[in-house]
């Protein structure tokens, strides 16, 4: 009987699943879960981690053991080397918090080749001007080093010894009689409390307090190349935690585009929304857009070629650069052509000499009946009522340039 099936119902399967069993409903669950696939969905981060904690726990026979008689509880108190939460982790790699999602831990997978200290996941969230122009970002973290006063023994040379106990596994099976039936069970080594290894406090080594590693400040140097995407990795082996008898861990940075305020990316163009007045779309004149490398960029619109209202236009080679190539999408701009209001027009009737005539309108028939109306203004609520109205007129939108509309309203 299992003191406790949380981890259990996290993963979804019974308390007897096999490993093959958990190790197919953590897969399936952490696809399902993954941040990445769930960027609107926070929850989903949560789920994330929980899923890769309680198959931390479940896919080693040892803590799994402990978590059956103890519960979460158990695998606290038993300090199982290594077995930090990943929280805790995490803090202590990136001092606490990170960004949102700071802490995405793809790991819990870790079923082959040596033992490796934990890969930690970083999103470093960059601005589109830094992707323009590229930049190297200097990330500080804190991480564990093997303790350079005991080089990882945690005490004097020699003053370590293996637990007598356990034979240095930290856990023993013991026997219980339960009635007629004698109990095999595994519990944490009394000796040494999980250790495995027997240290005199007088022995104990001061700079670590007898924990083998200690904590250092390490800079990393992430280089934000041109043109680069969000979700680009960016990968340091062996710069992650360090811990005796292990491979140490790495550290993965993924780089994550902020949105900003004047463009929108696809790939490698650029879209801007420009607002331009009802004389310089049919006149000509000039517009003026401020570039992501402190250039401004000035746009000619020629006269007597009219701009019409959410009319798109491009220009070559103004996008952003291409990630490990030597060119440049393009900037496409989105005009919306803003109309005077009625204060602001004069001399009215000297557009029939610029503009071509009014069509003809159909007449109504010569015998009907005719009665005339005159236009009324429209509130905010009716005006609200008649777009609703019309929602479904979106689609004329030009390829494209759907996102630039989105964001301008
Ligand atoms: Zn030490
Ligand atoms: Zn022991």
């Amino acid at each position: 009987m299992v003191k406790d099936t949380k981890f259990y119902e996290i993963l979804g399967v019974d308390p007897s699943a096999s490993e093959a069993q958990l190790k197919s409903a953590y897969k399936k669950g952490a696809l399902k879960h993954h941040p990445d696939k769930n960027a609107h969905n926070p929850d989903a981060a949560d789920k994330f981690k929980e899923l890769s904690k309680a198959y931390e726990v479940l896919s080693d026979p040892q803590k799994r053991s402990i978590y059956d008689q103890y519960g979460e509880e158990g695998l606290e108190q038993g300090g199982m080397g290594g077995g930090m939460a990943a929280e805790d982790l995490f803090a202590q790699f990136f001092g606490g918090g990170g960004g949102a999602f700071g802490g995405m831990f793809g790991g819990g997978m870790r079923d082959t080749g040596p033992k490796k200290a934990r890969t930690i996941h970083h999103v470093h969230k960059v601005s589109l001007e830094d992707i323009y122009r590229g930049k190297v970002s200097k990330l500080a973290l804190q991480k564990s080093v093997i303790c350079p006063a005991c080089e990882g023994r945690g005490g004097k040379e020699g003053a370590v010894k293996t637990c007598t106990g356990c034979n240095g596994a930290g856990m023993k099976t013991m026997m219980r009689q339960m009635g007629p039936m004698i109990q095999r069970f595994q519990t944490i080594c009394p000796d040494c409390q999980g250790e495995g290894e027997i240290l005199r406090d007088r022995d104990r080594c001061k700079r670590c307090m007898g924990k083998k590693t200690i904590v250092e400040r390490k800079v990393l140097h992430v280089h934000v190349d041109r043109g680069v995407k969000s979700g680009h990795k960016i990968e340091f082996r062996g710069e992650g935690d360090q811990m005796p008898g292990v491979l140490p861990g790495d550290v993965v940075f993924e780089i994550e585009q902020k949105p900003h305020p004047r463009f929108q990316r696809k790939e490698d163009d650029l879209f801007y929304h420009a607002e331009i007045d009802l004389l310089t779309a049919l006149a000509g004149g000039q517009i003026f857009i401020e570039h992501l490398d402190d250039r401004w960029v000035t746009v000619n619109i020629p006269a007597g070629d009219p701009i019409t209202p959410g009319m798109v236009k491009v220009i070559k080679g103004q996008g952003m650069p291409s990630f490990r190539h030597h060119d440049f999408g393009d900037l496409y701009v989105q005009f919306d052509v803003k109309f005077p209001d009625k204060t602001q027009l004069q001399n009215v009737a000297m557009l029939e000499s610029v503009l071509p005539p009014r069509p003809q309108q159909t007449l109504p028939p010569p015998d009907s009946m005719v009665e005339d109306f005159e236009l009324a203004e429209v509130d905010a609520r009716q005006q609200a009522r008649a777009h609703g109205a019309n929602d479904d007129d979106d689609e004329d939108v030009p390829p494209g340039a759907e996102r630039v509309q989105c964001a301008s309203q």
